[in-house]
C-alpha cells in the first residue's frame, strides 16, 4: 500500500483535491464504496480543472449513490461461474484467480466495486491449495489470469510464490496479471517485482490505463522496467464518458502505450456496475469512436472494442462493422466498395 494514500473526503480536502463544500458528499460516497487515491494519482489530478479526466476516475462523486434499475452488483456474472472461492471458470481454457480483493486505488467505475475495497480479503492458504488442485485436475485449462482486486499489491515474495505454484501445473502454458499498479503506484515495480514475474511459463501483464495523462515519467519507468525484463505488456482501457470518450484522447492514449511497448488489447464498454450511469455511453457512440480511429492510427494501436454480456455470458467484440449491404465493404473514409465474390 502506497504511503500517503488518501482514503476519505477529509483527506482529499486536506490534500487540496476537493473543495471543503464537497467533503460531506465524498464521505457519504466513501462509506458506500471505498476510496483510495495514491500519491502518484494525486499528483496527476488538476484540482482546479472542472471535469479533469484523471479526477473523474478516482475522486468520489455523489452520482455514485444513484443506482439505475439495470445496474447489477455482479455485472459480468463472476458468481455464476465461481466453483471455488477466489476462482472464476467461465471459458474452458482459462480461469481467473483472485488472490486479493484490495487495490492500490479504487476506480469509481469499477465493475467489481461490490467486492473490492471495504472488507477486502485475501485468499487463504487452503483456498489457494484448492484452486491449484482445481486447475491441475482440468487439463483443458491452459491460462490462469490473476486479477482481483489487484494482484500486484501483494508483496513480490507472495506474488512470486503464487505465480510459481500456478506455473508448476503441467497444463498451464501462460499466466497473465491484470493490474493498475504500473499506473497508480509505479514505485512498486522494482527489481523484486520483476524477478517474481520470471517463471516457467510466460507471464503477461495487462495494464489498466484509461487516459494519456496517466502515463507520466514514473509510469513510463515502470512500463520500461517490465518491458526491459521481457515481460509482454498489454493494455486494457475502459471507455468512459467524460474521461476518454473522444477520438483525440483515445488516439493519444493508444499511441503513447505503443511508444512505451504496451500493446492496446481491449477497449471495454463500461459494465452495468452500480452507481456508474454517469460514465456510460451507448455502444453506438463507442462504435463511432472506434470507426473514427480506424484510419488515424495503425493496427498496432487498435484494441478490440468489447462488451461483457451482462449476466456472465462472456466477452464479445462489438464492432463496428465495415461491411455494408450485399457484402459491400466500407473504407475508413466512408466510401463503399464491392467485396470479393463468394
Ligand atoms: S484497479 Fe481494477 S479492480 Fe481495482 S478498483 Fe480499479 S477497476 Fe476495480
Amino acid at each position: 500500500m502506497a504511503d500517503g494514500t488518501l482514503r476519505s473526503g477529509r483527506a482529499l480536502n486536506a490534500a487540496g483535491l476537493i473543495a471543503a463544500g464537497r467533503v460531506r458528499e465524498a464521505e457519504s460516497v466513501a462509506r458506500r464504496y471505498a476510496v483510495a487515491v495514491t500519491p502518484q494519482i494525486a499528483k496527476l489530478i488538476e484540482p482546479e480543472a472542472a471535469d479533469d479526466p484523471v479526477a473523474r476516475q478516482y475522486l468520489p462523486d455523489a452520482r455514485e449513490l444513484t443506482r439505475t434499475p439495470e445496474e447489477r452488483d455482479d455485472p459480468i456474472g463472476d458468481d455464476a461461474h465461481s466453483p471455488l472461492p477466489g476462482l472464476v471458470h467461465r471459458y474452458p481454457d482459462r480461469v481467473l484467480l483472485m488472490p486479493t480483493t484490495a487495490c492500490p486505488v479504487y476506480c469509481r467505475f469499477c465493475f467489481r466495486r461490490e467486492r473490492v475495497g471495504h472488507g477486502a480479503t485475501a485468499m487463504t492458504a487452503g483456498e489457494i491449495d484448492d484452486a491449484l488442485a482445481y486447475i491441475a485436475d482440468r487439463p483443458a485449462i491452459r491460462e490462469a489470469i490473476l486479477t482481483g482486486g489487484d494482484p500486484m499489491i501483494l508483496s513480490p515474495r507472495r506474488l512470486g510464490d503464487i505465480l510459481r505454484r500456478v506455473a508448476a501445473i503441467e497444463n498451464v502454458e501462460v499466466l497473465r496479471i491484470h493490474s493498475r499498479v504500473p499506473v497508480a503506484d509505479p514505485g512498486r515495480i522494482d527489481g523484486s517485482t520483476v524477478a517474481a514475474l520470471r517463471q516457467r511459463v510466460p507471464v503477461y501483464v495487462a495494464i489498466h490505463c484509461n487516459h494519456p495523462r496517466e502515463i507520466d515519467r514514473e509510469a513510463a519507468r515502470a512500463f520500461a522496467a517490465l518491458a526491459d525484463a521481457g515481460v509482454p505488456l498489454l493494455a486494457q482501457t475502459v471507455l468512459l464518458k467524460g474521461v476518454n470518450d473522444d477520438a483525440d484522447t483515445l488516439e493519444s492514449l493508444f499511441r503513447a502505450l505503443v511508444r512505451h511497448r504496451v500493446r492496446p488489447y481491449y477497449l471495454h464498454h463500461p459494465d452495468l456496475a452500480p452507481g456508474t450511469a454517469h460514465f456510460r455511453l451507448s455502444i453506438e457512440e463507442g462504435q463511432a469512436l472506434v470507426r473514427a480511429l480506424r484510419g488515424r492510427i495503425s493496427g498496432l494501436c487498435q484494441p478490440t472494442y468489447v462488451i461483457d454480456i451482462p449476466g456472465g455470458h462472456g466477452k464479445v467484440p462489438v464492432g463496428p462493422s465495415f461491411r455494408g449491404e450485399n457484402g459491400a465493404l466500407m473504407g475508413w473514409q466512408g466510401s463503399v466498395h464491392r467485396g470479393p465474390a463468394g
